[in-house]
């Protein structure tokens, strides 16, 4: 939801940005990679790595308004690995720059692009200092979720898989294992869940037990359902707290500070 109504927690689609060993990395660019991208420019960043968990609309909905990509200083590498169809990345961006959804190409980004594909299951080096690992999560078109370890610290980025009881959930807590945070899919409520079965989304109450049984420290309730006010958000947190008291519901340019532990 946007307005007045979703103050608190906000209501930009998914948009996640990570800092490490000196790099600017960004996980998915919806429409939170508008604002995000004005401070990046401000900042005089220049070089980026944008990875894409999939490209249903609500996490690529912001990559024509990105502003660092029509800045001809800045170098942005951009990554995609869910296609099974084999669609390399730079087809899936000439897919967004595309009339009559939008008026120009790709070709009109001033920003030096690069394209990296890769396969669920692969580790990515985008700088020294980095380790990415990668996996597939169980939703409809397919999706990507990413393991952030640097220094130590290591970060899970799970959003847009749906609970199988089965291999989805075993790549999840593989990815989500032990990490210092996480962010998971908790679109619906466990109420609401049976009526969105096959979605490709999950709940906080599966969310809470698998890391739980992953031993994550702390996570974060992520990909709000759109229609919700703060106080719904509000009352959803307070029963995940309850039962899951290392649960948040993430809000809109909530930043976390991750320990680092020894030099990798
Ligand atoms: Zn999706
Ligand atoms: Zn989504």
């Amino acid at each position: 939801m946007v307005g007045e109504e979703a103050l608190d927690y906000g209501g930009h689609t998914s948009c996640v940005e990570v800092r490490a060993a000196g790099r600017v990395m960004i996980f998915d660019a919806g429409s939170g990679i508008i604002p995000l991208g004005k401070s990046l420019l401000e900042e005089g960043v220049t070089e980026i790595d944008l990875f894409f968990s999939h490209v249903h609309y609500d996490h690529i909905i912001g990559l024509p308004y990105f502003l660092p990509a029509f800045w001809n200083k800045a170098k942005l590498r951009i990554w995609a690995g869910h296609m099974q169809d084999g669609s390399t990345p730079e087809q899936l961006v000439d897919g967004i720059f595309r009339q009559p959804y939008f008026p120009i190409t790709k070709d009109y980004m001033r920003a030096e692009v690069e394209y990296c594909q890769f396969k669920p299951g692969d580790i990515l080096t985008p700088g020294s200092g980095v380790r990415i690992v990668t996996g597939s999560l169980n939703h409809p078109n397919g999706a990507v979720g990413y393991r952030v370890e640097a220094k130590g610290a290591s970060f899970a980025y799970l959003t847009d898989f749906e609970h199988d009881n089965g291999a989805g959930d075993a790549e999840v807590m593989r990815l989500a294992q032990g990490a210092d945070l996480a962010l998971l899919d908790a679109t619906y409520t466990p109420e609401e869940y049976p009526r969105y079965v096959k979605f490709g989304h999950s709940t906080w109450d599966h969310c809470g037990d698998l890391c739980a049984r992953a031993g994550v420290k702390r996570w974060g309730m992520f990909h709000h359902m759109h229609m919700r006010s703060d106080i719904d958000q509000a009352e959803i947190e307070s029963a995940a707290q309850a039962k899951y008291p290392n649960s948040i519901a993430a809000r809109q340019d909530q930043r976390f500070e991750l320990p680092e532990r020894g030099r990798k």
